[in-house]
């Protein structure tokens, strides 16, 4: 039975969904996994933290915020020559996706934004996907990026809009949902997921996957994180989420969002191939390389490459979808060869 692509669902649905006993979640989400993408590809993205530290924001996970005492280095925005050479390296290691994080409270209509603005033109040049993460954006600063080029936007809602407030005090999830409607409405796909292990209830998991599926367009990439705790956050205690807590996240999200690219994102250094392979089987289509994620550690090129030699993956062609909507317009405008 094909599944159709739906944004209506009910949270009742949602809740059932997720506690399916998990092996038969993992063997659904598998099955709608294989009608709508090529299980065999993955998605390589790099993200680079082009602005690092001394954010005004207190998102109690992050080790950016100026607040909290974590031994980031801060670092003023990179220049252009320098981003796009690391965005050339990510290529040549395979990477289709370049994404761009800069910790800001919000965008500002200055020299730095224009600095960023040529980045993305730069980066869009090398024929990479690219994407930033820059916080909130006006309508004008999202045409203005789409207009650069950019392919797509990272905001992520975190956690559900009840939780949201023990996490981070100086946004509200209004805010979030405003900024990714002028992504949308400017033409860039948008990238929104959040994090587990903030400790948030199994409930506030399955409120914040009702509102990603229930977005009049799903976003068409959605991370799913795991918190890598870090010394001197306020949540540097928490306990490590449980491998078994992220699979469950994973195989929802891609039973609700059946064509969305599945990020395993965050938290992926401390798993290993097995518990990634799971991962996969669960419906995750998208990593982050590079052997640094912003300002945490993550597994390196090489060991990505070791293990997509192992399990069989290839990594995702860039624009795939787009070339594929370029093909089928290219078929229906040729002439028949009978004709
Ligand atoms: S807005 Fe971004 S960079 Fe700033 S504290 Fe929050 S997560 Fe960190």
């Amino acid at each position: 039975m094909h599944t159709a692509i739906r944004n209506d669902w009910s949270l009742d649905e949602v809740h059932k969904i997720y506690q399916t006993p998990l092996l038969e979640l993992i063997l659904r989400a598998a099955n709608v996994h294989k009608q709508y993408n090529d299980t065999a590809e993955v998605q390589v993205c790099t993200l680079l933290s082009i602005k690092t530290g001394g954010c005004t924001e207190d998102c109690a996970y992050c080790p950016q915020a100026a607040r909290y005492n974590t031994g980031v280095q801060v670092h003023a925005l990179m220049q252009k020559d320098e981003v796009l050479s690391y965005a050339q390296k990510a290529k040549q290691a395979g990477s289709t996706r370049f994404c761009m994080g800069a910790a800001w409270r919000e965008v500002r209509d200055n020299k730095d934004f224009d600095r960023v603005l040529d980045m993305v033109k730069g980066v869009n040049e090398l024929g990479m996907e690219v994407c930033c993460t820059l916080g909130m954006l006006s309508e004008q600063q999202a045409e203005k990026l789409a207009d650069a080029g950019l392919y797509a936007y990272n905001h992520n809602l975190d956690t559900s809009a009840e939780y949201y407030g023990e996490i981070i005090t100086t946004r509200t999830y209004d805010d979030r949902l405003e900024t990714l409607e002028h992504v949308r409405k400017a033409g860039v796909t948008v990238c929104c997921g959040g994090i587990i292990g903030l400790g948030e209830t199994h409930d506030d998991r399955i409120k914040m996957l009702h509102t990603l599926s229930t977005m009049p367009e799903h976003p068409e990439s959605v991370p799913i994180n795991a918190l890598v705790a870090i010394a001197g956050t306020p949540l540097a205690d928490n306990p490590r989420v449980d491998i078994w807590d992220m699979v469950r996240m994973i195989a929802t999200a891609r039973i609700l969002m059946p064509a969305s690219m599945v990020r395993l994102s965050a938290g992926r250094n401390s798993m290993n191939i097995a518990e990634q392979a799971l991962c996969f089987l669960a419906g995750a289509n998208s990593i982050f390389a590079g052997d640094k994620l912003l300002t945490t550690p993550n597994p390196s090129f090489e060991e990505d490459d070791a293990m997509f030699q192992l399990l069989g993956l290839k990594p995702r062609e860039s624009f795939k979808e787009e070339k594929k909507l370029v093909e089928a317009l290219g078929d229906a405008g040729a002439p028949a060869a009978n004709a």
